[in-house]
């Protein structure tokens, strides 16, 4: 596996506030993780306390600030105060990482409106209040947000309705916000990752070795991504190393959504052989 740490020169969030949501696991500690190492102080926004505790830790060690904040997005005013309390500390927010998603497999016709209503208000409708919130402090100076999505978000999958919509929603916000806020200095932009490893991920999307497996055979480079080579694309774009790259949606899913019928039996022979291997020749 090649090491993707390389894309982002030290310092790079020197003097900036990064703000996570879900930043205490997953993607999103690997982005708070490797945002503090690059010199931001952060901002760790989610429900559980307990979840912040290996970032904070990180923190200490390694010498980066990290504010923990409870928080669940799916209410404005914890959003607004929030924000104003990070703002108070450290001053302003330079970047908005909208990571924080819930999801489950099931499917739709044995959905209940409940359970759709619950992705929708995490996972569309709390990225819509953060961004809100944090754009409007962002709006003298400029910053950046990256918003982390789906790939089925266009090209939809059984069993996850609920979160392709929601995610569908964020790649629109993604390309609308990044429309208007352009004038303000704002780039708006998401990633949008294939499966990557994470507990969350594991206990939600496969919690079986066979369900595992099933998922791993879709990834054609083989293999499933990490939270740290995800993240590094996440803070790309959270960079100033990006500055004309706005309203984009970055794939990065090991060619999980590329059509399939290519690698499977004798034709993942065919196409897995190395390049060393001698040539066939033409059959006609
Ligand atoms: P994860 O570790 O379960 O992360 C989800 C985070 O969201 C948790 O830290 C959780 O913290 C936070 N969260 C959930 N509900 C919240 C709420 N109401 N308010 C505030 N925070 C909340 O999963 P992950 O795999 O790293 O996922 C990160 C992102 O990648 C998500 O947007 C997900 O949709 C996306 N993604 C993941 C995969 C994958 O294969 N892993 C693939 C495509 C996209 P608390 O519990 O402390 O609130």
């Amino acid at each position: 596996m090649s090491d993707a740490s390389h894309l982002l020169r030290p310092g790079s969030f020197a003097n900036k506030t990064a703000f996570v949501t879900g930043g205490g696991t997953g993607l999103g500690l690997a982005v708070a993780t490797r945002m503090g190492r690059l010199g931001a102080n952060v901002v760790c926004a989610s429900r559980s306390l307990e979840h912040h505790e290996e970032l904070l830790a990180r923190g200490t060690s390694e010498g980066f600030e990290v504010m923990s904040a409870q928080l669940d997005v799916r209410e404005p005013g914890d959003v607004k105060r929030v924000v104003r309390e990070a703002c108070e500390r450290f001053g302003r927010i330079d970047v908005l990482i909208n990571n924080a998603a819930g999801n489950f497999v099931r499917p739709a016709m044995l959905l209940a409106p409940k359970g759709f209503k619950a992705v929708i208000d995490i996972a569309l409708n709390g990225v819509f209040y953060v961004s809100r919130e944090v754009g409007r402090r962002m709006r003298e100076g400029g910053g950046t947000i990256v918003n982390i999505s789906a790939p089925y978000a266009s090209t939809g999958k059984p069993g996850v309705v609920h979160s392709a919509c929601a995610k569908a929603g964020v790649e629109a916000m993604t390309r609308s916000l990044a429309s208007e806020w352009a004038q303000f200095g704002i780039r708006v932009n998401a990633v949008s990752p294939g499966p990557f490893v994470s507990k969350g991920a594991a206990d939600r999307l496969w919690p079986s070795e066979e369900m595992e497996q099933q998922v791993l055979g879709q990834i054609p480079l083989g293999r499933f991504g990490t939270a740290e080579e995800v993240g590094e694309l996440v803070c790309l774009l959270a960079s100033d190393a990006t500055p004309w790259v706005t309203g984009a949606v970055w794939l990065a899913d090991g060619g999980w959504t590329l059509p399939q019928a290519m690698v499977e039996g004798d034709v993942a022979r065919v196409v897995r052989r190395k390049p060393t291997d001698t040539p066939s020749e033409p059959t006609t």
